[in-house]
């Protein structure tokens, strides 16, 4: 009785706290900072004008990244952009959050929409996803892979109810940071930088690769040819796609 009577009183303490956290710090569009009034838990922080505004992502837009990565030719049986990307728009403030804001939930809220936006375009049947995984000392430093986060909402919403094979696709090497590479630099930089881990058959499986946003589409096609090479057909998806 007491139990319970404690659970009550902190239970409400707790909802008290959540109800003045959102008075002071109410959820703000990413696109428009305006107040979101109704944010539900499983939507993104973007009201509904903004949201329509968001450049869309087509196969056309990724292959065109990949055809200027000569390493890629193939290597993709179905590719997945949910938007362009935005430099300083919504969906860069998006990619920061998730990346640096410690908002977990946010990726997994991303991973059921691109979820869903991919099965109303086409209804692959996924034996798995793999998320691309980060080196040891950046997962230490964010405290979870943000690539996992948007797998994780993904499996949720996709058909053929994929699993997440754990620790199967790994970095062997940490890779210095992407952003100031040239294209070819960024290829050198990872390619070689992941393997699959232990005795994984993979033969004729379907399976989705998921990282946040696709610049060069270095990394993704580094991470994807173990996959192929252990006889998966590999298809890819990002939330957003950096344009040519
Ligand atoms: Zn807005």
């Amino acid at each position: 009785m007491q139990v319970e009577s404690s659970n009550g009183v902190m239970g409400g303490a707790r909802n008290l706290l959540r109800a003045t956290v959102g008075l002071v710090y109410p959820t703000l569009c990413f696109g428009c900072e305006l107040r979101l009034s109704e944010h539900g838990d499983d939507d993104l922080p973007i009201c509904s004008a903004c949201h329509r505004r968001l450049p869309k992502g087509t196969p056309d837009h990724v292959l065109q990244r990949l055809a200027r990565l000569p390493e890629a030719g193939g290597v993709f049986n179905d590719v997945f952009a949910l938007w362009v990307f935005d430099e300083g728009g919504t969906i860069q403030r998006l990619q920061h959050a998730l990346k640096y804001q410690n908002r977990p939930k946010l990726g997994v809220r991303l991973g059921r929409v691109m979820g869903r936006a991919l099965m109303s375009q086409h209804h692959p049947l996924y034996d798995a996803v793999f998320p691309v995984p980060l080196s040891r000392r950046r997962f230490l430093e964010r405290g979870y892979n943000q690539s996992q986060k948007i797998a994780e909402g993904m499996v949720e919403v996709l058909s053929g109810s994929p699993n997440i094979p754990e620790d199967a696709l790994i970095r062997t090497r940490s890779t210095k940071s992407q952003t100031n590479l040239s294209r070819t630099n960024r290829w050198k930089n990872v390619s070689g930088a992941f393997e699959i881990s232990g005795p994984l058959d993979l033969t004729n499986q379907r399976v989705l690769l998921v990282d946040d946003v696709l610049t060069t589409g270095a990394t993704l096609t580094a991470a994807a040819l173990p996959l192929r090479n252990a006889g998966a057909i590999v298809d890819l998806a990002v939330f957003a796609v950096v344009a040519v």
